[in-house]
């Protein structure tokens, strides 16, 4: 419509429009702040006894702030963590990996409603450095996992976000310290990444079960040899339909090629089975195995004494990744840095030679602050 003064406007605007409704209500928006006003912020204490009551709402938050990166979100975790530290330690911890497609997700969902159905509580974390696959998406895992995620006595919490692999892994061990304080006695942590968090995952777990694919090209599917050798057992998945007999092969060919390795430092023989998570066959023969183990290796004392070497090996990693992370958000060392590579890259300056240089930057830097 053409207006007087050579315009278009549109028909309702010409008319004024229709009177339109507050999109949000006003009332709302009021109860909103108040209670955000009155909103207690939580302290350590809050959630601990929250954690340890078993409050789902109150351990997911704690988690998220184990996972945030913001300062003041450490602190306070750090603080969650030590508290709950004296209520830890009493779960059994198995870590499940295995190639893509090896059927860890549908063997979570499977053996996992067996642990609970035995009136196990269970937690299921996971490790994806990888990929930004599971960010901040609860959905990520519960649609991979749909029985478990609606069993009142399990409790799945999806990969902390991308980061690096030390950062990731030091977020989960934590987590497994809080899952326990809320009462988990058994806890999964699976490796969904492809390839490195294995070791990972073996330095904060009593048992590590690699789960393989009967016939799949082989060449040991990709696992490496020293994979096998970390595993406390293997099960050889999708053992049905016509799939059996080459499972049961399968079995057989690797539990000769486990005979050749040298003894496991548990002492415990390593164990090749085959299950279906389709099927639910051959879950309660891990769990034997899995709760076996754990009794003979308690005896024997190996068991703590893994978890001590654990607990030390993760003290020097948080040394290694704090170094790490206080050296290159130094400013000195922002400052210099691309340049003394510049020089490396150009051979006016030997690899050595420039990392001391940095250091010394770094450590007078401190000095001085
Ligand atoms: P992930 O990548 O290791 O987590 O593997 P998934 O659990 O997603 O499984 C990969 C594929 O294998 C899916 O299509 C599953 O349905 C299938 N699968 C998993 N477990 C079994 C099983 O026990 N038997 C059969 N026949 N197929 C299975």
């Amino acid at each position: 419509m053409e207006h007087q003064d050579g315009t278009f406007r549109s028909y309702l605007e010409e008319k004024g429009g229709v009177e339109q409704p507050p999109v949000v209500d006003p009332n709302a928006v009021a109860r909103f702040k108040n209670r955000k006003r009155k909103q207690k912020v939580l302290t350590a204490k809050d959630y601990v006894q929250g954690i340890c009551s078993g409050n789902r709402t109150l351990l997911s938050q704690a988690i998220t702030i184990i996972e945030s990166n913001l300062q003041e979100h450490y602190e306070l975790a750090q603080e969650i963590i030590t508290e709950c530290l004296p209520f830890s330690g009493n779960s059994i911890r198995i870590g499940i990996t295995g190639v893509p497609g090896a059927g860890k997700s549908t063997f979570i969902e499977s053996f996992g409603k067996y642990i609970t159905q035995k009136k196990h509580t269970l937690a299921v974390l996971a490790i994806d450095p990888s990929s930004e696959r599971t960010k901040g998406s609860i959905l990520g895992d519960k649609t991979r996992m749909v029985e478990l995620s609606v069993d009142e006595n399990a409790y799945i919490r999806p990969s902390p976000s991308a980061g690096s692999l030390g950062g990731v892994a030091r977020k989960t061990r934590e987590t497994i310290i809080l899952c326990e304080a809320a009462g988990f006695d058994v806890i999964f942590v699976e490796t969904v990444g492809v390839g490195q968090s294995e070791t990972a995952v073996h330095s904060m777990v009593d048992f590590f079960l690699l789960l393989m694919l009967a016939g799949a090209g082989d060449e040991l599917q990709g696992i490496k040899r020293g994979i096998m050798e970390m595993a406390d057992s293997i099960s050889i998945t999708k053992a049905d339909g016509s799939n059996i007999d080459k499972a049961k092969v399968a079995r057989s060919e690797y539990q000769t090629a486990l005979s050749l390795f040298p003894p496991h430092p548990s002492g415990v023989t390593q164990k090749v089975t085959v299950c279906s998570a389709l099927e639910k066959t051959g879950l309660s023969e891990i769990w034997k195995i899995i709760e076996e183990y754990v009794s003979t290796t308690k005896h024997a004392g190996f068991f703590e004494e893994k978890r001590n070497q654990q607990a030390k090996y993760w003290m020097y990693e948080s040394i290694h990744e704090q170094l790490q992370r206080n050296f290159y958000s130094s400013p000195k060392i922002k400052k210099h840095l691309a340049a003394t590579e510049q020089k490396v890259i150009q051979q006016q300056k030997s690899s050595f030679v420039a990392a001391q240089e940095l250091l010394d930057i770094y450590f007078q830097y401190k000095e001085k602050s």
